[in-house]
Order: structure tokens, then sequence, then C-alpha cells
């Protein structure tokens, strides 16, 4: 099976199984326990913390193991909804992912103000600076960096400057950045998420980078008193075994974009009236978002399966919530072109001819799907 659904979860590197075995084995006690063995872990565990710092050049108390993007989006917002006046307005992107907006509307209810696009589905940096110059500024503003959907990469560089300038807190969900673009910016953010599934990790762990030291689960001192609980001392280590491999991995990742490119161009011939949704702006070098001209994207997907390509309709949390998605409602999609959205997103271990075979399987699965809908309009005669 060629996996092409990297922006849901990335399969766990063996590099990555072999870390969380051996430290299941080696490494389990308590880090907060008072014998040898566990300070052991403690002091491991303090190392990837620094780690991390360093590589987000951050302070390391600003790091904060959780258990992924999921916890550490909602984190931020429970915890500025607390920290801020009742009436306090929050500034958020269209796109966000639904781990930023339900809890953004559902601790800002009413107060949750959308920082109005370009027609190409990109902020609007002058709508911002003006309404970041009002005399009531926001309390927070929030901005994906790149859509888990779309791979469309934001501004997010000009976005931290403008509110550093302003002294406005922004939090970047950096999800889908963090194992495929450089960290070497990130630090301008005042709060940043990532989940180690996302980059050959384990599920269930990641960080939160923030450094306006708001602190929301209580109930003991781990975390810097900022996250109690029990720390995944296994997970962290396999998270940054992970991302060792990433970075050997890493040499100019943004220039196989030209692979995704070629099969996006080859599909826009070969299947016409195909679109690519984003397709003038950047993006994330693994994802497509495509447009099918006919047949709904199950239809494809299944297709695609029996064919031995694993690709998605987009956002697999969407799969839960309500279905809608915040590219849809950026570039007004109607219901039926909704439906007809495919998503494929490569990793680290794709190669062009990988994106060729894929091109390739569309081109035979929409033959296929064309033939049996001959079919069956020729049966229901
Ligand atoms: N933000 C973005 C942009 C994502 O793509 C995801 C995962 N799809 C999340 C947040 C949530 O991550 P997790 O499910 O690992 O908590």
């Amino acid at each position: 099976m060629s996996y092409f659904d990297n922006n849901a979860t990335t399969p766990v590197h063996p590099s990555v199984i072999e870390a969380l075995s051996r430290c299941c084995k080696e490494d389990w006690r308590n880090p907060s326990s008072p014998y040898r063995l566990a300070s052991r872990t403690k002091a491991k565990l303090s190392y990837a913390r620094e780690q991390w710092s360093e590589l987000l050049k951050v302070n390391p108390a600003d790091v904060i193991f959780s258990s992924g993007a999921t916890e550490s989006n909602n984190w931020i917002l429970a915890s500025y909804a607390q920290n801020s006046p009742a009436d306090a307005t929050i500034l958020i992107s269209t796109s966000e992912h639904s781990s930023v907006s339900e809890p953004a509307n559902f601790w800002f209810k009413n107060r949750v103000e959308e920082i109005p696009n370009q027609t190409d589905g990109i902020v609007c940096i002058d709508s911002l600076i003006r309404r970041l110059e009002e005399s009531r500024r926001p309390a927070l503003v929030c901005m994906i960096a790149a859509s888990n959907e779309s791979g469309i990469v934001q501004p997010w560089e000009k976005v931290a400057k403008l509110c550093q300038e302003r002294n406005v807190p922004f939090h970047c969900d950096t999800t889908q950045w963090v194992g495929k673009l450089p960290l070497s910016d990130l630090h301008h953010c005042s709060s940043f998420t990532a989940s180690a599934h996302k980059f050959g990790g384990p599920r269930g762990v990641g960080w939160l980078v923030d450094q306006n030291s708001t602190r929301l689960q209580f109930g003991g001192g781990q975390e810097g008193g900022r996250r109690a609980g029990t720390e995944n001392f296994p997970s962290i280590q396999a998270m940054a075994i992970a991302w060792e491999y990433c970075l050997s991995k890493s040499d100019d990742l943004e220039a196989r974009s030209i692979w995704r490119d070629q099969m996006e161009m080859d599909l826009l011939d070969r299947i016409p009236g195909t679109k690519v949704i984003g397709g003038g702006n950047r993006r994330l070098w693994n994802t497509s978002f495509l447009l099918m001209p006919e047949f709904q994207n199950l239809d494809w997907v299944t297709g695609l399966e029996k064919i031995g390509f694993e690709v998605s309709t987009g956002s697999a949390c969407s799969v839960f919530s309500d279905g809608s998605s915040p590219t849809a409602r950026t570039y007004s999609l109607n219901p039926m072109e909704v439906k007809r959205l495919v998503r494929v997103s490569s990793y680290l271990d794709h190669t062009h001819e990988d994106w060729r075979e894929l091109g390739d399987a569309f081109v035979q699965c929409y033959e296929k799907l064309l033939s049996n809908s001959k079919d069956s309009r020729v049966i229901s005669l």
C-alpha cells in the first residue's frame, strides 16, 4: 500500500519504535520518585526539554510536553479566557483547525472576530494591522501556520512581528509546519504547538511552547507546575528520536514541491476539469488538495485504495465534527464541490517516482469510475 495521508498521521519510524520499547523497559520509573534510576529518567527528561529549547530558541521552562496539539491549542484558549477581562475579544483566521476554532468559540462566545482573507485564501495583512491599531486591541491573535487540508502557508512570520511590535500575544498552530519546514523563526510567536505523530513519532505526545507563562493543569508540580500529571517520558524520548530521523532527511525538503506540482499538472491534463485548491499560493511541499471534476470523494478514496493508494477526503478530524472544512469556507465551495475534495499528503520517505505512480493511479481510477458509471447507466435503462 502506498500511503498518501501523512497530514492525518505519519507512520512511526522503526528507530522510534525501538526507542519507545527500550525506554519502556529501562526508563519507566516516575521521574519524580526519590531513587537513583528515577533521577536518571528525570535527567533525561530535562535533557530532552533542553534539546527542544535550543532548536526552538526559547527558554527550557517555556517548553511544555503535552499530549499533542489539540491539548496545547485548547490550553492556550482556555488560559487566555481565564486571564483576560470578561469582555475581551480575540482574532482568529478563517483557516483554523477545529482544535483552535472550537475552544475559541467556547471560551470567547460571541467575542471571536475572524481576520478577513484575500480572495486567494491568505489573511489580509492590512485588515489585521487596522484591527491591531484600534484602541481596544484583541487579547490574543491565533493563526494556523500551514493548513492541514490544503497545505496553504499563511504569512505567520509577518503576523508574529506585527503582534510583537504592538504587544499583542500571538498563538500559532504550527502542528503541520513542524517536521516539514524550518523551525528557525517560530520563537517570534508567543506560543506554538507540535504533535509528534505528524513527524514520525508516536501519538499522544507533543509540546506547547508558551512564552507567557500560562498555567492550566493543576494537581502536581510537573512541567514547572504548569501541566500537572506524571510525565510521559518514553513517548517524549521517542519524539526526540523521530526528530533526529526528520533532521537526517531534511535537506531542501521544500524543493520536493516540484514532485507534487508535476503530479498536479499531469492530472489537470489527463483528468480535465480537476482543480488544485490554493494552487497559486505557497503550500507545504507534501500536500495537494484536489477538487475532482466528477464522482464523490469517497468513490475516489475507495477506487484508489483498491489499486494500492491511501488518500483522504480532507481533514481526519472533520470526520468526527460537523464535517465542515475551513478551506471549503475560505474558498466558498458549494456542498457538491466539498464532496469532490480529495487530499493527498506525502512525507519524508516518498520519492518522485511515488508521486508519478500516484498520478497514474488517479487516471486509472478515473477510467474505472467512468466505465462503472457507464455500466450502471446501461443497467438502469
Ligand atoms: N492542528 C492542526 C493544524 C492539525 O493538523 C492537527 C491534527 N490534524 C491538530 C491541530 C491536532 O493534532 P492532534 O490530533 O495530534 O492533537
